[in-house]
C-alpha cells in the first residue's frame, strides 16, 4: 500500500491507514477543541476540550471504519473477498474483489454500512436521552451529541442515490433488478452521481464567494472526487461486464519464450528484451518454471555488473505471486496483474508452463468484443 500504513487486521481484513488521513484527524480535533466544545460547555477547561475534542475524533472515525466493516461483512458472506479498508481522507474505501451477481445480494451489502451508522446514531441519541438531567452540559452528552449527529449526516449522505454513494447503488440495484440491465442501471446512477457532485461543487463555490473559504473548498474537493469516482466506477462496471466470461484460456499466448536461469543479464537484455520488447519473462530450469525476471529487476543493477549476474540472481522465485491457472477469470487476472506489478502472469496447467497472459492480451479481447458489438 503506496502512501499508508496497515493499523490493524479486523474479519481478517487489513485495515490501512491513508497519510492524507492524518490532515483531516488534525482538522476534526481542532475544530472541536477550539469551535465546537467551547459552544457546548464555555466553563471547559482548554485542556478537557482537547481531550474531549481527541476522544470524539477517535471515536468518529472508529464509526467510519464501523461502517466499511459493516458494507465487508455482508459481502464476506456472500462469498466476495475484501482486500483492505483503507481509511483516507474522505472516510472509507473498501476494497472488494468481484461485485455481487444479484441484485438483491447487492442491495443488502449497499445498505449495510448507512444501516449501522443510523444504529451508531440511534445509540448515542440514546445515551443523551438517558443522560442525568441534572448535568446537562457534561462532557459525555456534548461528545455523545456530536456523534449522534455526525454518524446520522453520514448516513443521510451516504444515502443520496448517486453512484458509487450507498444510495446510488441501492437505487443500482432496484434499477438493476427491475431491467434485469445493469450496465443501464450504473449509467442512470453515475449521471445522478456526477450530478449531485457538479451540485456539491457549485455550492462550495458560493460558499467561497461568501466567505466560508475552508468549508468552500471542502465542499468543491468532494464533488471532485465523487464525479471521478462515479465515472470510475461506471468504468469498471463495464469492464466487469465485458469480461466476465472470459479465462485466461482465452486470452493467453502461446508459445512462451522462456530464459534459461544461467544466462547473464546482458545475453537476456540482448537477446530477449530487445528483440521480443516484452517487459517479462519466465525463468526455466530443465523445462521445469522457477522463477520470472523482469526489466525493472535488470534496472535496479548496474550496467557494468550485467556481464558478471545471472538471472537467478534477481529474479523473482515466488512463484504463486506471478502464476494463473487457465481456468481463471480474465478480471482476477487483470487485478493479480496490477497488484504484483510483475506485468505479465505466467499460466501454469498440470505442473507446466501452458502460456502467459499480459495486459495487453485482455485489452485486445476488449476491443475485439466492443468491434464486433458496434457491426
Ligand atoms: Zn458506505
Amino acid at each position: 500500500m503506496a502512501n499508508g500504513f496497515k493499523l490493524i487486521t479486523v474479519l481478517s481484513i487489513p485495515i490501512y491507514i491513508n497519510y492524507t488521513w492524518f490532515i483531516v484527524f488534525s482538522l476534526v480535533v481542532s475544530t472541536l477543541a477550539m469551535n465546537y466544545f467551547p459552544q457546548m460547555g464555555p466553563y471547559y477547561s482548554p485542556l478537557a476540550q482537547w481531550g474531549m475534542a481527541f476522544v470524539t475524533a477517535f471515536i468518529l472515525f472508529t464509526s467510519i471504519l464501523m461502517h466499511e466493516l459493516a458494507h465487508s461483512y455482508v459481502a464476506q458472506r456472500q462469498g466476495i473477498t475484501i482486500k483492505s479498508i483503507t481509511l483516507f481522507v474522505f472516510g472509507g474505501i473498501a476494497h472488494m474483489l468481484g461485485e455481487s451477481r444479484t441484485p438483491r445480494g447487492e442491495m443488502k451489502i449497499a445498505a449495510a454500512g448507512p444501516a449501522l451508522s443510523l444504529l451508531l446514531s440511534g445509540a448515542f441519541w440514546g445515551i443523551l436521552y438517558f443522560q442525568d438531567q441534572a448535568m446537562p452540559a457534561s462532557p459525555l452528552m456534548a461528545i455523545a451529541h456530536f456523534l449522534a449527529n455526525t454518524n446520522m449526516i453520514l448516513a443521510i449522505f451516504n444515502l443520496i442515490p448517486g453512484f458509487p454513494l450507498d444510495g446510488g447503488r441501492i437505487l443500482r440495484a432496484i434499477i438493476w433488478e427491475r431491467t434485469g440491465n445493469i450496465g443501464k442501471a450504473t449509467l442512470i446512477t453515475s449521471r445522478i452521481g456526477k450530478g449531485f457532485a457538479i451540485f456539491l461543487i457549485i455550492i462550495g463555490l458560493w460558499d467561497i464567494l461568501q466567505g466560508a473559504f475552508i468549508g468552500g473548498l471542502w465542499l468543491i474537493f468532494i464533488g471532485i472526487f465523487l464525479q471521478q469516482a462515479a465515472d470510475e466506477g461506471y468504468r469498471q462496471t463495464l469492464l466487469h461486464r465485458a469480461l466476465s466470461s472470459v479465462t485466461v484460456r482465452d486470452v493467453m499466448t502461446t508459445p512462451v519464450i522462456v530464459v534459461s536461469e544461467n544466462m547473464p543479464l546482458d545475453r537476456i537484455v540482448n537477446d530477449f528484451f530487445f528483440r521480443y520488447r516484452f517487459n517479462s519473462f519466465p525463468v526455466v530450469l530443465e523445462d521445469r518454471l522457477v522463477g520470472i525476471v523482469s526489466l525493472h529487476d535488470i534496472k535496479d543493477v548496474k550496467k557494468e555488473e550485467w556481464p558478471y549476474k545471472s538471472v537467478k540472481d534477481i529474479m523473482c522465485a515466488d512463484l504463486p505471486d506471478f502464476t494463473i491457472s487457465p481456468g481463471s477469470g480474465a478480471i482476477e487476472a487483470l487485478n493479480r496483474m496490477v497488484e504484483s506489478q510483475h506485468g505479465r502472469l505466467v499460466v501454469m496447467e498440470d505442473g507446466k508452463v501452458a502460456g502467459i497472459i499480459s495486459q495487453r492480451n485482455i485489452m485486445q479481447m476488449l476491443k475485439l468484443k466492443a468491434d464486433l458489438s458496434n457491426t
